[in-house]
């Protein structure tokens, strides 16, 4: 199947009010210029170097996701246009954020990387030092980034009932949350090509789908 049939399969079997996040890493920007032609405006990439190559390769009209774990000397080079940054995992990094957004004129929208998969080797927030950052002073001075919602990854695993449970998590996370923020709170991205409808169906409100719209990632 195309790039586009593939699209148009995945949008059909989401509701409407799930954003389709497009992950072309190691994609060329051939093959994201195909999905644009098919309507596709939002993009995730993973690595800031390629996200600043496809982004002066492509049309302007794109939103681009940053959704890998990003290090703080790399956040000046993309603050200046990125869309969301979904993988905020440390005080640091959102303190950077807030900075360069200042800079540039912009307030930039983020979403917090909380961690529950088994795995120790993913990135993300412990969901309790998470809680006592965000009642610190250091954080409620942060005046240029907007808190837009959660981003979470399950367990990578062919139990279901562990990726289940992994997404309720994320969902209850976020739903705790939401009251400390505003009506602009409204995000949780959860759900990859193998689990997004699962993910869905805990909640999810954007999904990030790479190898079932591009096909397999050749690293
Ligand atoms: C690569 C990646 C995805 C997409 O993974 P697929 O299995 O190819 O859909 C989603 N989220 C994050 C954070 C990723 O790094």
């Amino acid at each position: 199947m195309s790039v586009q049939e593939n699209i148009s399969a995945i949008r059909a079997t989401l509701p409407p009010h799930v954003t389709l996040v497009a992950v072309s890493k190691f994609h060329a920007a051939e093959s994201i210029r195909q999905a644009y032609d098919a309507g596709q405006r939002v993009f995730g990439e993973s690595r800031v170097q390629e996200l600043l190559a496809k982004y002066a390769a492509l049309p302007t009209d794109i939103e681009w996701h940053m959704i890998g774990h990003l290090q703080t000397n790399k956040v000046r080079a993309i603050a200046p246009f990125v869309a969301l940054v979904q993988s905020v995992d440390s005080a640091r990094l959102v303190e950077c954020i807030d900075r360069e957004a200042a800079r540039c004129g912009r307030v930039i929208d983020c979403l917090l990387e909380i961690h529950v998969a088994q795995e120790q080797t993913k990135s993300g927030w412990a969901y309790d030092e998470l809680c006592d950052y965000l009642h610190s002073e250091a954080f409620a001075a942060l005046k240029n980034v907007r808190i837009r919602g959660v981003m979470g990854m399950a367990t990578n695993t062919d139990d279901r009932s562990q990726i289940r449970a992994d997404f309720e998590r994320l969902a209850h996370y976020y739903h705790t949350l939401a009251p400390m923020f505003g009506e602009w709170f409204d995000t949780l991205s959860m759900g990859m090509s193998d689990d997004y409808p699962l993910a869905v169906e805990c909640g999810s409100t954007m999904v990030r789908v790479g190898s079932s719209i591009f096909g397999a990632r050749e690293y």
